[in-house]
């Protein structure tokens, strides 16, 4: 990055970095993300002076596994050093918006802790206390400059108001990420977001050597010597079903075309063996020899907040599970589909439904619907149910329930836009305004879980 933006050498980054719970696979071996196991290894704890990657974030609430003592401390460090800060970060886009959203909700109580210099005496995690000690000063004038800002109802470009040296966003905002990118732009007046790199647990896969290209631009060149590399055709229309008996042609990284889609396969140190990633990526251009892949989508995920990946598989069970508490109400839901609103932060997955009522002088209370909605977040995935319960990355989920006949005229508009009366089949998630337009103004109520759902941190995988 230092190639592109100058002097970041001059100050920190204000990097919101987070460790998650970790699990045991049945085998007894540890499972946890590779940014959990990087933030706890000896090379990130003791890395060695380097000015290019001064955070604020002190070690010990990086490592605080509670999330909000974590988020808290990090935010106050933020304040505290707001004029040194050059850039502002989190992994993901979804994970700064939160911390946006941290801050609306918890100013009142950092801007005390700045005027008095006392740490707020929620965050009792001893090793954070102890390191707070050395940089938290009573600052009066800095406590009314913050409350100042923050008080008020405009929070536009808020992260440029306080962190005024900001010269960039540090997130990714490509594949399922590209929709907090308005968002974004709004708290930060449109400054540069660019996407550095293109990895995951299970692999480092590229990087992006554009950086300061615009989000819809971003190829990643994959670094050939991460793993070996092989891609499989991708084509919608024709899935590829990979089986022992005709398996199909794989192909290496030095044989791929340009413009063509292709799932990606890796085999790693650790292990995997033709591993399906389960992304979609196109051939974009080469460096040198080496192709550069656009990241075009995650298959076969419907729903994503924040590191969740709901697929329709999942979705269907969880309906059918929640859809069992309408039965005594002689209730059933005859379609439904879904959306991930992340107009609030954390944003949440919303699930229309149509229902048939055979009695409607006994239909499900709003208790009851409510009920559904919890119903449905435990038949999620633990990914899910972690975000919702250890990380607040995922608000309660919403059940919008529609007026019969909905989901006819939803088939109606989409005839009239071209689609086969034969093969229309109902999208198990939308996205596209009109449709969502329609679908709101036939809300008769909604309704939120009630509850978070159940998850620990020691389920085994
Ligand atoms: P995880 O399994 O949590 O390590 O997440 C890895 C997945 O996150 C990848 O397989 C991608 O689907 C997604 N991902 C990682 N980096 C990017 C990126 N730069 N742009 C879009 N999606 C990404």
């Amino acid at each position: 990055m230092n190639q592109y933006v100058s002097d970041l050498d001059k100050g920190k980054a204000l990097h919101f970095l987070f460790i998650k719970a970790e699990s045991k696979t049945p085998g007894g071996l540890l499972a946890r993300p590779v940014l959990t196991s990087y933030y706890k290894s000896e090379q990130f704890r003791k890395r060695p002076f380097d000015p290019y990657n001064v955070l604020t974030s002190p070690n010990a609430a990086i490592l605080c596994p509670d999330s909000f003592q974590s988020m808290y401390t990090q935010m106050l460090c933020g304040l505290i050093m707001r004029h040194e800060v050059l850039r502002v970060g989190a992994v993901f886009a979804s994970g700064l918006l939160r911390a946006i959203r941290f801050l609306q909700l918890n100013w009142d109580q950092l801007v005390h802790d700045i005027q008095t210099g006392t740490l707020n005496p929620k965050v009792t995690d001893p090793s954070i206390r102890e390191c707070m000690s050395k940089i938290l000063k009573p600052d009066p004038e800095l406590a009314t400059f913050i409350k100042t800002e923050c008080s008020g109802e405009n929070w536009e470009r808020i992260i440029v108001r306080i962190w005024p040296n900001t010269k960039y966003l540090d997130v990714i905002v490509t594949g399922a990420m590209a929709q907090y990118i308005p968002t974004l732009d709004y708290y930060s007046g449109g400054l540069p977001k660019p996407c550095t790199m293109y990895a995951s647990s299970e692999c480092f896969f590229g990087l992006n050597l554009k950086p300061m290209s615009e989000p819809s631009d971003v190829s990643y060149t994959i670094l050939p010597n991460m793993g070996y590399f092989e891609f499989l055709p991708h084509d919608d229309d024709s899935p590829v079903t990979l089986s022992r008996d005709s398996p199909p042609r794989l192909l290496d990284l030095a044989d791929v075309e340009l413009g063509k889609f292709y799932e990606l396969i890796i085999t790693t140190y650790s292990g995997l063996c033709r591993y399906r990633v389960g992304d979609i990526l196109q051939v974009t251009g080469f460096h040198n020899s080496d192709p550069e892949f656009r990241f075009v989508r995650r298959k076969n995920v419907l729903l994503s907040i924040d590191s969740d990946k709901t697929d329709e598989a999942e979705l269907q069970k969880a309906i059918e599970n929640a859809s069992e508490l309408l039965k005594e109400f002689n209730t059933s839901v005859v379609e439904y589909t879904s959306f991930a609103d992340t107009k609030s932060i954390p944003g949440h997955y919303v699930i229309y439904w149509e229902l048939f009522m055979k009695d409607s002088s006994h239909s499900p209370t709003s208790e009851v619907l409510n009920k559904c909605c919890l119903a449905m977040e435990e038949s999620l995935n633990s990914v899910y149910r972690q975000g919702r319960v250890a990380d607040n990355s995922i608000g309660p989920l919403e059940i919008r329930v529609v007026k019969n006949g909905t989901f006819e005229e939803l088939m109606d508009y989409a005839i009239s836009r071209g689609a086969s009366i034969n093969q229309y089949k109902v999208p198990r998630c939308v996205n596209f305004a009109p449709i969502m337009e329609l679908l709101d103004s036939r809300v008769v109520s909604s309704h939120f879980s009630p509850a978070a759902p159940h998850w620990t941190p020691e389920r085994r995988i």
